[in-house]
């Protein structure tokens, strides 16, 4: 069984290849690593396959950046082998070694733009989302092996320009989901 990760999303159709939020977005001296699925605050996130915790923690907080509030990620091995990253999610309800199936409420998505001190100064994709009043979203992140090493990754941004080759576009995964 699969499952779409947030049943509450505003849409299940994906971003296009360049898109906000999409995965590879060129965000000027940076990368998107992963896929951003807009929803509103607190909406449930759910495991999409059976899988085990493998790592939780922080993802980002205001004491990196200002315009940030705390929210934090889980990262799934899921029966199929392939290594999911949840992101950018609130009120974990899971811990490390645990097992899940799939379908599980392993968060919540959180509030991770705090839209009021973003400002001038800001990267332009953040700029952007503010000026839409996007501020929660499910951050998804995809790679055949656990961990990968990154020179530079900051709150699912990679700040090399090239790709780390176990990091997977999670477009065609999350596809055959609905
Ligand atoms: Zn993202």
């Amino acid at each position: 069984m699969h499952i779409w990760p947030v049943p509450n999303s505003y849409s299940k159709t994906l971003p296009s290849a360049g898109a906000a939020g999409s995965f590879w977005e060129e965000r000027k001296g940076r990368h998107h690593c992963g896929i951003d699925i807009y929803a509103p605050l607190n909406s449930d996130v759910l495991a999409i396959e059976n899988g085990r915790v493998v790592e939780t923690g922080v993802f980002t907080s205001p004491l990196t950046l200002p315009y940030w509030n705390e929210t934090y990620y889980i990262v799934l091995q899921n029966e199929s082998g392939l290594f999911c990253k949840y992101a950018e999610i609130d009120g974990l309800s899971v811990n490390e070694g645990q097992r899940v199936k799939a379908g599980k409420i392993i968060g919540k998505v959180a509030r991770v733009l705090n839209l009021e001190k973003i400002d001038n100064t800001s990267p332009e994709y953040i700029k952007s989302l503010q000026r839409k009043k996007i501020s929660s979203m499910l951050h998804f992140e995809l790679y055949r092996v656990w961990p990968v090493q990154f020179q530079k990754y900051l709150g699912g941004n990679s700040f090399i320009g090239q790709k780390p080759k176990n990091l997977l576009d999670p477009a065609e995964y999350l596809k055959k989901l609905f």
